[in-house]
């Protein structure tokens, strides 16, 4: 695996697919850097090597040139947080661009308009991706974010730099993450698998059921296998047409030496709200008008033993409806149990759709060993498929 520590990039101009799509508020301030900071250290790297950078990212989902979704609203911000005064031209592509790169000095940083003004970017158009090749003689490709979708910049450009590409450091820390969880792990290797529905994490389960010793399944999806097994769930989150596929999971574990653990009770409440009347029952008793909402203590207190034991955890999704405060106990929970096992020498990758949300929102980032940053593109991986961003990259 090619990184940018293989590379000197002393006289050379570094181009680097960053994912910069960050949040803007109305007056079109970052509210959250996270995503460049992320970049910092490959930036860091060119710049102190004698080299210089063209960063290319897109930025929200623009129908044509919108000048709300401009990157221009982001030089101030990059430029804080790398350190260096930050160029910008007004496209991606055409002399122009082409002659602010060219007069890029060592030492210097060019960010290039949104590449989605052009639906040629997302098209994957190869005629596109080889105007922006002409602007770096190394690809750097540092857009985890990005790195499921096989689009100009992310992708198909890779063809153009055979011998000159590689993976900024972000990606190959994502890429070393998933492979410490999934492939070169330390046992026992648990996965909290939480979150809304079955539907949507079943190829996750299947993909990942030969490389785990223990699954904790919470959150929504918990009902589905309850109910699958002939329990009472009241009125809680199901979807009745998996109801065989739960089945056909805990067959599976089982015949593979799998544990899984379900929710032994739930924090259930008589409507989907903050304030509704609460009680704690088993996960298999619930009332007909309550639905299971969180954990109960005493799956807190299983999950916490099995976490506890772990060497190796991955976390994706939340165990109940974490948004409000009644209900987010449980996931709050587990956000200490991996924080202690962590402590301990376990290895906890959290990554995937909501479940960095709410690591963020209590604070249990800087917790755990890795937190990914492409939601997308992590449960692509989870799911065992080859991710294009990746594999132009390898191939
Ligand atoms: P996902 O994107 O699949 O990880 O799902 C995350 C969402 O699942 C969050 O918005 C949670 O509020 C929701 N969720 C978690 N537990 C439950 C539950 N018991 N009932 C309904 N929704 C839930």
């Amino acid at each position: 695996m090619k990184t940018i520590n293989d590379f000197n990039f002393e006289n050379k101009k570094a181009l680097i697919r960053v994912d910069f799509n960050v949040p803007l508020n109305n007056e079109f301030e970052v509210t959250d850097d996270t995503r460049i900071q992320s970049a910092k250290p490959t930036i860091i790297k060119i710049l102190e090597d004698g080299g210089s950078c063209v960063l290319m990212s897109h930025l929200g989902r623009p129908k044509g040139v919108e000048e709300k979704f401009s990157l221009q609203h982001i030089v101030d911000k990059v430029s804080e947080v790398i350190g260096v005064q930050v160029k910008f031209v007004n496209d991606c592509v055409g002399t122009d661009v082409e002659q602010a790169v060219a007069e890029l000095k060592s030492g210097e940083i060019l960010l290039l308009e949104n590449l989605r003004f052009h639906k040629e970017e997302e098209s994957g158009d190869v005629a596109f991706a080889e105007q922006l090749s002409k602007l770096g003689d190394v690809y750097v490709n540092d857009a985890f974010g990005t790195a499921h979708r096989a689009h100009a910049s992310t992708a198909v450009i890779a063809q153009f730099f055979p011998e000159n590409k590689c993976f900024g450091s972000l990606l190959a820390k994502e890429i070393e993450s998933i492979d410490k969880v999934l492939n070169n792990s330390e046992k026992p290797v648990t996965a909290v698998l939480g979150g809304a529905k079955v539907s949507s994490k079943i190829t996750i389960i299947e993909n990942i059921i030969d490389k785990v010793d223990n699954i904790i399944v919470g959150g929504g999806m918990t009902f589905t296998f309850i109910k699958a097994m002939g329990g009472s769930i009241g009125n809680s989150l199901v979807e009745d047409d998996k109801l065989d596929l739960a089945l056909h999971i805990l067959q599976l574990a089982k015949g593979k030496g799998v544990q899984i653990y379900l929710p032994v009770d739930a924090v259930i409440a008589d409507n989907f709200s903050n304030d509704a009347n609460t009680q704690i029952v088993n996960t298999n008793e619930i009332p007909d008008g309550w639905m299971g909402l969180d954990v109960g203590p005493k799956t807190n207190e299983l999950f916490d033993s099995v976490i506890n034991k772990s060497k190796t955890i991955l976390w994706n999704g939340p165990l109940g409806v974490f948004e409000m405060e009644s209900f987010a106990k449980g996931t709050i929970e587990l956000g200490n149990a991996i924080d202690a096992a962590t402590q301990n020498g376990a290895f906890s990758l959290v990554g995937g759709g909501d479940s960095v949300a709410a690591v963020k929102q209590f604070g249990f980032a800087d917790k755990v060993s890795y937190v990914s940053t492409g939601g997308g593109a992590m449960l692509e991986s989870l799911e065992g498929k080859t991710l294009p961003g990746i594999d132009a990259i390898l191939n």
